[in-house]
Protein backbone atom coordinates (compact mmCIF):
# COMPACT_ATOMS: atom_id res chain seq x y z
CA UNK A 1 0.00 0.00 0.00
CA UNK A 2 1.51 3.41 -0.98
CA UNK A 3 1.49 6.72 1.57
CA UNK A 4 -0.68 8.22 -0.40
CA UNK A 5 -3.47 6.36 -0.14
CA UNK A 6 -3.40 6.24 3.30
CA UNK A 7 -3.52 10.02 3.36
CA UNK A 8 -6.37 10.33 1.68
CA UNK A 9 -7.85 7.89 3.99
CA UNK A 10 -6.77 9.99 7.19
CA UNK A 11 -8.11 13.33 5.52
CA UNK A 12 -10.92 11.29 4.92
CA UNK A 13 -11.76 11.64 8.53
CA UNK A 14 -9.92 14.65 9.39
CA UNK A 15 -10.05 16.93 6.36
CA UNK A 16 -7.61 19.60 5.28
CA UNK A 17 -10.01 22.35 4.57
CA UNK A 18 -10.83 22.90 8.64
CA UNK A 19 -7.25 22.75 9.52
CA UNK A 20 -6.30 26.82 10.98
CA UNK A 21 -5.77 28.56 7.84
CA UNK A 22 -2.05 28.90 9.20
CA UNK A 23 -1.25 25.49 10.39
CA UNK A 24 1.32 23.45 8.34
CA UNK A 25 -0.36 20.20 8.54
CA UNK A 26 -0.29 17.43 5.76
CA UNK A 27 3.12 16.02 4.09
CA UNK A 28 6.07 17.39 6.43
CA UNK A 29 9.01 15.43 4.21
CA UNK A 30 9.37 12.94 1.67
CA UNK A 31 7.72 10.66 -0.48
CA UNK A 32 3.83 9.84 -0.95
CA UNK A 33 4.38 7.31 -3.43
CA UNK A 34 6.52 4.93 -1.08
CA UNK A 35 4.97 1.79 -0.18
CA UNK A 36 4.61 1.50 3.52
CA UNK A 37 6.53 -1.02 5.33
CA UNK A 38 5.55 -0.11 9.35
CA UNK A 39 3.77 3.18 10.58
CA UNK A 40 4.81 5.35 13.48
CA UNK A 41 2.24 7.84 15.10
CA UNK A 42 3.86 10.02 17.71
CA UNK A 43 2.70 13.72 18.36
CA UNK A 44 6.08 15.04 18.38
CA UNK A 45 9.00 14.34 16.01
CA UNK A 46 12.50 14.66 17.50
CA UNK A 47 16.13 12.40 16.48
CA UNK A 48 15.37 10.18 19.47
CA UNK A 49 11.99 9.37 17.93
CA UNK A 50 13.02 9.17 14.93
CA UNK A 51 16.06 6.56 16.09
CA UNK A 52 12.65 4.11 17.25
CA UNK A 53 11.13 4.24 14.41
CA UNK A 54 14.13 3.25 12.51
CA UNK A 55 14.47 0.70 14.57
CA UNK A 56 11.27 -0.67 14.29
CA UNK A 57 11.56 0.03 10.37
CA UNK A 58 8.43 2.40 10.27
CA UNK A 59 9.20 4.37 6.79
CA UNK A 60 6.10 6.09 7.67
CA UNK A 61 5.51 8.74 10.53
CA UNK A 62 2.41 10.88 11.32
CA UNK A 63 3.29 13.49 13.89
CA UNK A 64 0.38 15.38 15.51
CA UNK A 65 2.57 18.44 15.72
CA UNK A 66 4.69 19.48 12.36
CA UNK A 67 7.92 19.68 12.05
CA UNK A 68 8.01 22.47 9.84
CA UNK A 69 6.18 25.38 11.01
CA UNK A 70 7.47 28.70 10.15
CA UNK A 71 9.64 28.50 6.98
CA UNK A 72 12.98 27.08 7.04
CA UNK A 73 15.63 29.58 5.18
CA UNK A 74 18.28 27.38 5.55
CA UNK A 75 19.23 23.79 5.89
CA UNK A 76 22.59 24.14 8.43
CA UNK A 77 23.84 20.48 9.02
CA UNK A 78 26.82 22.16 11.22
CA UNK A 79 24.84 23.64 14.29
CA UNK A 80 21.06 23.54 13.53
CA UNK A 81 18.99 20.10 14.89
CA UNK A 82 15.95 20.55 12.88
CA UNK A 83 18.10 20.44 9.51
CA UNK A 84 19.74 17.30 11.35
CA UNK A 85 16.69 15.55 11.51
CA UNK A 86 15.64 16.40 8.08
CA UNK A 87 18.54 15.74 7.02
CA UNK A 88 18.53 12.06 8.36
CA UNK A 89 14.94 11.38 7.17
CA UNK A 90 15.80 12.04 3.66
CA UNK A 91 19.20 9.58 4.20
CA UNK A 92 16.35 6.94 5.58
CA UNK A 93 13.78 7.85 3.15
CA UNK A 94 10.92 8.07 5.50
CA UNK A 95 8.04 10.40 4.91
CA UNK A 96 6.58 12.49 7.98
CA UNK A 97 2.96 13.31 7.54
CA UNK A 98 1.56 15.88 10.16
CA UNK A 99 -2.52 15.54 11.20
CA UNK A 100 -2.71 18.48 13.11
CA UNK A 101 -5.51 21.05 13.58
CA UNK A 102 -7.11 19.33 11.27
CA UNK A 103 -6.99 16.23 14.04
CA UNK A 104 -8.15 18.81 16.67
CA UNK A 105 -10.98 20.28 14.80
CA UNK A 106 -12.71 16.81 13.34
CA UNK A 107 -15.34 14.98 15.19
CA UNK A 108 -13.54 11.97 17.02
CA UNK A 109 -10.48 13.95 16.48
CA UNK A 110 -7.92 15.02 19.84
CA UNK A 111 -10.40 16.86 22.01
CA UNK A 112 -13.62 13.49 21.54
CA UNK A 113 -10.60 11.15 22.33
CA UNK A 114 -10.01 12.85 25.59
CA UNK A 115 -13.15 12.81 26.35
CA UNK A 116 -13.36 9.07 25.88
CA UNK A 117 -10.86 8.60 28.14
CA UNK A 118 -12.42 10.22 30.51
CA UNK A 119 -14.91 8.31 30.47
CA UNK A 120 -18.14 11.00 29.29
CA UNK A 121 -20.90 9.90 27.68
CA UNK A 122 -22.71 11.85 25.19
CA UNK A 123 -20.02 13.16 23.88
CA UNK A 124 -20.18 16.22 20.82
CA UNK A 125 -18.66 19.46 20.32
CA UNK A 126 -18.40 21.94 22.59
CA UNK A 127 -18.96 24.43 19.74
CA UNK A 128 -19.54 23.39 16.19
CA UNK A 129 -17.23 25.14 13.42
CA UNK A 130 -19.59 27.53 10.75
CA UNK A 131 -17.02 28.01 8.63
CA UNK A 132 -16.88 25.23 6.10
CA UNK A 133 -20.81 24.60 4.42
CA UNK A 134 -21.30 26.09 1.41
CA UNK A 135 -24.58 25.80 -1.16
CA UNK A 136 -24.44 24.70 -4.55
CA UNK A 137 -26.91 25.91 -7.24
CA UNK A 138 -26.99 24.56 -10.43
CA UNK A 139 -29.18 24.80 -13.71
CA UNK A 140 -30.02 21.34 -15.20
CA UNK A 141 -32.45 20.65 -18.49
CA UNK A 142 -34.74 18.18 -17.09
CA UNK A 143 -33.63 15.54 -18.80
CA UNK A 144 -30.08 15.42 -16.75
CA UNK A 145 -31.94 15.70 -13.55
CA UNK A 146 -31.44 12.31 -12.29
CA UNK A 147 -27.70 11.94 -13.57
CA UNK A 148 -26.84 15.12 -12.14
CA UNK A 149 -28.34 14.89 -9.14
CA UNK A 150 -26.59 11.58 -8.33
CA UNK A 151 -23.64 12.28 -9.54
CA UNK A 152 -23.49 15.23 -6.99
CA UNK A 153 -24.27 13.13 -4.26
CA UNK A 154 -21.50 10.35 -5.00
CA UNK A 155 -19.38 13.37 -5.09
CA UNK A 156 -20.04 14.40 -1.70
CA UNK A 157 -22.98 16.93 -2.43
CA UNK A 158 -26.16 16.62 -0.39
CA UNK A 159 -25.05 15.44 3.26
CA UNK A 160 -27.16 16.70 6.42
CA UNK A 161 -26.11 15.54 9.58
CA UNK A 162 -27.53 11.51 9.31
CA UNK A 163 -29.28 12.41 6.00
CA UNK A 164 -27.77 11.85 2.39
CA UNK A 165 -29.09 12.97 -1.22
CA UNK A 166 -30.66 15.91 0.47
CA UNK A 167 -31.56 18.51 -2.01
CA UNK A 168 -34.33 21.07 -3.03
CA UNK A 169 -35.27 21.19 -7.00
CA UNK A 170 -37.64 23.81 -8.49
CA UNK A 171 -38.87 23.76 -12.48
CA UNK A 172 -37.89 27.27 -14.32
CA UNK A 173 -37.06 28.29 -17.33
CA UNK A 174 -33.32 29.17 -18.08
CA UNK A 175 -31.97 31.28 -21.65
CA UNK A 176 -29.02 31.56 -23.06
CA UNK A 177 -28.13 32.98 -26.58
CA UNK A 178 -24.49 31.31 -27.77
CA UNK A 179 -21.91 33.00 -29.87
CA UNK A 180 -20.43 32.38 -33.22
CA UNK A 181 -17.59 30.70 -31.58
CA UNK A 182 -20.11 28.25 -28.90
CA UNK A 183 -21.28 24.53 -29.53
CA UNK A 184 -24.46 24.52 -27.61
CA UNK A 185 -25.91 21.02 -26.85
CA UNK A 186 -28.81 21.98 -26.84
CA UNK A 187 -30.46 24.51 -29.46
CA UNK A 188 -27.92 25.66 -31.78
CA UNK A 189 -25.17 28.97 -31.85
CA UNK A 190 -26.42 32.46 -32.58
CA UNK A 191 -30.18 31.60 -31.66
CA UNK A 192 -31.72 32.43 -28.90
CA UNK A 193 -33.28 29.66 -26.57
CA UNK A 194 -35.51 29.50 -23.83
CA UNK A 195 -35.61 26.41 -22.38
CA UNK A 196 -37.17 23.98 -19.23
CA UNK A 197 -34.60 23.80 -16.58
CA UNK A 198 -34.41 22.54 -12.60
CA UNK A 199 -33.03 24.95 -10.34
CA UNK A 200 -30.94 22.19 -8.29
CA UNK A 201 -29.97 23.32 -4.56
CA UNK A 202 -27.55 21.14 -2.82
CA UNK A 203 -25.62 22.02 1.04
CA UNK A 204 -21.77 21.00 0.23
CA UNK A 205 -18.93 20.70 2.84
CA UNK A 206 -15.69 22.67 2.20
CA UNK A 207 -13.40 19.47 1.52
CA UNK A 208 -15.99 18.03 -1.26
CA UNK A 209 -15.99 21.61 -2.90
CA UNK A 210 -13.77 21.02 -5.60
CA UNK A 211 -14.97 17.56 -6.07
CA UNK A 212 -18.31 18.14 -6.44
CA UNK A 213 -17.68 21.04 -8.95
CA UNK A 214 -15.07 19.15 -11.00
CA UNK A 215 -18.09 16.20 -11.08
CA UNK A 216 -20.62 18.82 -12.18
CA UNK A 217 -18.29 19.75 -15.01
CA UNK A 218 -17.95 16.37 -16.07
CA UNK A 219 -21.66 15.44 -15.98
CA UNK A 220 -23.72 18.60 -17.20
CA UNK A 221 -24.53 18.69 -20.55
CA UNK A 222 -24.07 22.05 -21.44
CA UNK A 223 -20.76 23.65 -22.56
CA UNK A 224 -20.83 26.09 -20.15
CA UNK A 225 -22.44 24.89 -16.99
CA UNK A 226 -24.24 27.28 -15.32
CA UNK A 227 -24.11 27.14 -11.25
CA UNK A 228 -23.54 29.63 -8.11
CA UNK A 229 -21.58 28.57 -4.95
CA UNK A 230 -22.50 30.61 -1.86
CA UNK A 231 -20.98 30.73 1.43
CA UNK A 232 -23.00 29.49 4.45
CA UNK A 233 -23.00 30.01 8.23
CA UNK A 234 -24.66 27.10 9.17
CA UNK A 235 -22.99 24.78 12.21
CA UNK A 236 -21.35 22.02 10.37
CA UNK A 237 -22.07 18.59 12.28
CA UNK A 238 -18.48 17.12 11.77
CA UNK A 239 -16.09 20.23 12.50
CA UNK A 240 -15.73 22.21 15.63
CA UNK A 241 -13.56 22.91 18.61
CA UNK A 242 -13.48 21.08 22.08
CA UNK A 243 -16.02 18.57 23.54
CA UNK A 244 -18.45 18.31 26.16
CA UNK A 245 -20.04 15.25 28.18
CA UNK A 246 -20.99 13.99 31.06
CA UNK A 247 -19.28 11.55 33.86
CA UNK A 248 -21.74 8.26 34.43
CA UNK A 249 -22.23 9.32 38.25
CA UNK A 250 -21.43 12.43 39.96
CA UNK A 251 -18.44 12.64 41.44
CA UNK A 252 -17.07 15.43 44.54
CA UNK A 253 -14.46 17.87 43.48
CA UNK A 254 -11.85 16.45 45.21
CA UNK A 255 -12.96 12.88 43.77
CA UNK A 256 -13.11 14.71 40.16
CA UNK A 257 -9.43 16.09 40.55
CA UNK A 258 -8.28 12.58 41.50
CA UNK A 259 -10.07 10.60 39.10
CA UNK A 260 -8.74 12.86 36.26
CA UNK A 261 -5.31 12.17 37.42
CA UNK A 262 -5.87 8.43 37.64
CA UNK A 263 -7.32 8.56 33.77
CA UNK A 264 -4.98 10.90 32.24
CA UNK A 265 -1.86 9.31 34.15
CA UNK A 266 -1.27 13.04 35.65
CA UNK A 267 1.32 12.95 38.90
CA UNK A 268 0.77 17.08 38.74
CA UNK A 269 -1.75 19.25 37.40
CA UNK A 270 -3.03 22.92 37.97
CA UNK A 271 -5.91 23.98 38.72
CA UNK A 272 -8.62 26.71 39.72
CA UNK A 273 -11.76 26.16 41.97
CA UNK A 274 -15.07 26.48 40.26
CA UNK A 275 -18.26 26.74 41.53
CA UNK A 276 -20.17 23.85 41.72
CA UNK A 277 -19.67 21.31 44.92
CA UNK A 278 -20.15 18.44 42.40
CA UNK A 279 -18.73 17.49 38.95
CA UNK A 280 -21.13 15.86 36.35
CA UNK A 281 -21.06 18.01 32.76
CA UNK A 282 -17.34 18.13 31.97
CA UNK A 283 -15.87 19.89 29.07
CA UNK A 284 -12.54 19.62 27.49
CA UNK A 285 -10.42 20.91 24.72
CA UNK A 286 -6.85 18.75 23.69
CA UNK A 287 -3.81 21.23 23.70
CA UNK A 288 -4.58 24.80 24.32
CA UNK A 289 -7.82 25.83 24.46
CA UNK A 290 -8.51 28.72 26.84
CA UNK A 291 -10.34 30.57 24.43
CA UNK A 292 -13.26 28.14 24.58
CA UNK A 293 -13.07 29.08 28.71
CA UNK A 294 -16.88 31.29 28.39
CA UNK A 295 -18.20 28.89 26.17
CA UNK A 296 -17.43 26.04 28.82
CA UNK A 297 -19.32 28.33 31.45
CA UNK A 298 -22.22 29.20 29.48
CA UNK A 299 -22.82 25.65 28.70
CA UNK A 300 -23.21 25.35 32.62
CA UNK A 301 -20.06 22.89 32.62
CA UNK A 302 -19.09 21.57 35.79
CA UNK A 303 -15.41 21.70 35.32
CA UNK A 304 -12.97 22.33 31.98
CA UNK A 305 -9.77 20.67 30.77
CA UNK A 306 -7.55 21.65 28.59
CA UNK A 307 -3.64 23.47 28.63
CA UNK A 308 -1.33 25.81 28.32
CA UNK A 309 -3.68 28.18 30.72
CA UNK A 310 -2.22 31.63 31.81
CA UNK A 311 -2.93 32.97 35.59
CA UNK A 312 -5.10 35.42 34.46
CA UNK A 313 -7.53 32.59 32.38
CA UNK A 314 -7.11 31.27 36.19
CA UNK A 315 -8.39 34.33 37.59
CA UNK A 316 -11.38 34.45 35.03
CA UNK A 317 -12.50 31.46 35.78
CA UNK A 318 -12.33 31.01 39.63
CA UNK A 319 -15.51 30.30 41.11
CA UNK A 320 -17.40 29.75 37.82
CA UNK A 321 -16.07 26.78 36.96
CA UNK A 322 -13.07 24.19 37.96
CA UNK A 323 -10.20 24.89 35.33
CA UNK A 324 -7.79 22.04 35.07
CA UNK A 325 -4.57 22.49 33.29
CA UNK A 326 -3.74 18.76 32.34
CA UNK A 327 -0.60 19.67 30.44
CA UNK A 328 -0.23 20.05 26.48
CA UNK A 329 0.74 17.06 25.36
CA UNK A 330 -1.19 14.71 27.99
CA UNK A 331 -4.47 16.07 26.70
CA UNK A 332 -3.15 15.38 23.51
CA UNK A 333 -1.69 12.45 23.01
CA UNK A 334 -4.93 10.42 23.18
CA UNK A 335 -5.83 12.02 19.19
CA UNK A 336 -3.16 9.44 18.50
CA UNK A 337 -5.71 6.59 19.16
CA UNK A 338 -8.20 8.08 16.36
CA UNK A 339 -5.43 7.93 13.39
CA UNK A 340 -4.84 4.34 14.52
CA UNK A 341 -8.51 3.43 14.34
CA UNK A 342 -8.81 4.75 11.02
CA UNK A 343 -5.33 2.84 9.92
CA UNK A 344 -6.41 -0.43 10.90
CA UNK A 345 -10.08 -0.38 9.21
CA UNK A 346 -8.60 0.85 6.13
CA UNK A 347 -5.71 -0.84 5.54
CA UNK A 348 -5.85 -5.05 4.58
CA UNK A 349 -2.29 -5.64 4.58
CA UNK A 350 -1.57 -7.01 8.16
CA UNK A 351 1.90 -6.97 7.86
CA UNK A 352 2.00 -3.22 8.16
CA UNK A 353 2.34 -2.71 11.73
CA UNK A 354 0.92 0.71 13.33
CA UNK A 355 3.06 1.93 16.71
CA UNK A 356 1.78 4.18 18.89
CA UNK A 357 4.86 6.12 20.46
CA UNK A 358 5.16 4.91 24.02
CA UNK A 359 5.96 7.70 26.61
CA UNK A 360 5.95 11.50 27.03
CA UNK A 361 7.72 13.35 24.14
CA UNK A 362 6.96 16.54 26.44
CA UNK A 363 9.40 19.01 27.53
CA UNK A 364 8.16 20.06 30.38
CA UNK A 365 9.29 18.23 34.00
CA UNK A 366 7.85 19.07 37.43
CA UNK A 367 10.74 19.41 40.25
CA UNK A 368 10.17 19.64 44.04
CA UNK A 369 11.87 20.53 47.15
CA UNK A 370 13.14 16.78 47.56
CA UNK A 371 14.90 17.48 44.68
CA UNK A 372 12.75 14.83 42.48
CA UNK A 373 12.19 15.35 38.89
CA UNK A 374 8.83 14.09 37.15
ZN1 LIG B 1 -0.52 20.70 20.37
Amino acid sequence: MQINETIKKIEKFAPLQIAWEKDNTGLQVGNVNNKITNIFLTVDLNMDILNQALKLKCNFIISHHPIIFNPIKKINLAHDEKSLLIEKLIKNDITVYSAHTNLDFTKGGVSFELAKKLGLENIEFLEKSNDNKFKLVTFVPKAFEEKVSESLFAAGAGIIGEYSKCSFRIDGHGTFLGSSNSNPRVGSKEVFEFCDELRLEVIVDSWNLNNVIQTLHEVHPYEKPAYDIYKLENENENAGFGAKGNLPSELSVNQFLKYTAEKLNLKNFRYSIGKSKTIKKVAVCGGSGTELLQKAIKNNSDAFITADIKYHSFQDAENKILFIDAGHFETEVFGLNSIKKVLQKEISDRNIKIIIHKGSTSPIKFFNKKGDIN
